[in-house]
């Protein structure tokens, strides 16, 4: 499929309009990889490590967009202090938000009229406003996309699986037995659908002592890891508990600009090493096959 760079809306093959499908397929060639974030409950942490990991990917120099697809809660405007609607281009293409010369940002929340009313969508029409969302974001080459789905199992995992090949899984847990138990569904989920997963990243492992720097475990630790071995799947690492993450998220000022190196920040730097160390080995893999 031919793909005339400037205006994808208006581009055609043989001479007709492309199909919204093959639209968001011409959207995605000029990203080299797609990552979609996961997790088994809500309220682990996943919007925040999407965000983070966009923003350590792009502190590494390259090229990260971040999209959001939860139509039941999208929090990546608020994290990061988005407000009002996207810019959109005469072909109605949506233009990410640039939050840095590296890191663009997009939320299915500009598909939305009234972000604070909740919308009773159903399974289908859910599947057609992500494609839709995805055929009309308008994003320049990319090395990474990172996408942050609803929790749990449900229609956007599976929306995504089908619109976006190729898309690797990163499953997001807190210590406890209750999130484990669910991260074995999500795990379960992402073989039947043959979803690759990077592995799993414990996050709120624990928080380091602001006055002493004794750890803490708040939660337990050492659940994902045992996990991610019982499962057979990559662990990622563990994110501690940083109280300034809450207070960043609120405000929309995501805390890893700080110069400090705390232990948050130095594992969301180990986290996103071994996100691209996954990459290159299902990429080794694939190529063996
Ligand atoms: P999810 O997307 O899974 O629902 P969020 O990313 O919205 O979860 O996080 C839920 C809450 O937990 C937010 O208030 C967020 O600031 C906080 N949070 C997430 N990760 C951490 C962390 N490592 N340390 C401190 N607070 C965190
Ligand atoms: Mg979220």
């Amino acid at each position: 499929m031919d793909c005339d760079k400037k205006s994808c809306a208006s581009c055609t093959v043989d001479g007709k309009k492309k199909s919204r499908e093959e639209l968001v397929r011409c959207k995605l060639l000029r990203i080299k990889h797609k990552i979609v974030v996961m997790s088994g409950k809500g309220g682990v942490g996943k919007s925040s490590v999407a965000s983070y990991l966009s923003l350590a990917l792009a502190r590494k120099g390259f090229q990260v967009g971040l999209m959001d697809v939860d139509l039941h809660g999208p929090s990546i405007p608020r994290m990061f202090g988005l407000k009002g609607v996207m810019d959109i281009t005469d072909e109605r293409e949506i233009i990410p938000h640039e939050y840095s010369p590296n890191l663009k940002i997009v939320s299915i929340e500009s598909m939305m009229e009234d972000s604070d009313s909740a919308i009773i969508w159903r399974g289908p029409v859910k599947h057609g406003v992500i494609a839709q969302f995805i055929a009309d974001c308008r994003w320049d080459d990319l090395d990474f996309l990172v996408i942050d789905s609803p929790p749990g199992t449900g229609d956007e995992p599976l929306s995504i699986v089908k619109l976006i090949p190729g898309v690797k899984a990163i499953i997001v847990t807190t210590p406890q037995e209750v999130a484990l138990a669910d991260v074995r569904k999500s795990i379960n989920f992402c073989r039947k659908v043959n979803l690759d997963m990077l592995g799993l990243v414990e996050n709120m492992s624990g928080l380091f002592c602001p006055h002493c720097n004794e750890f803490i475990p708040i939660f337990r630790t050492g659940g994902g890891l045992k996990t991610s071995d019982t499962m057979n799947i990559p662990f990622l690492g563990e994110i501690p508990f940083e109280p300034r993450v809450v207070e960043g998220g609120d405000r929309g000022a995501p805390i890893l600009d700080d110069a400090a190196q705390s232990p948050f920040a130095s594992a969301i730097n180990d986290f996103a090493q071994a996100v691209l160390s996954g990459i290159e080995r299902t990429e080794k893999l694939a190529s063996n096959e």
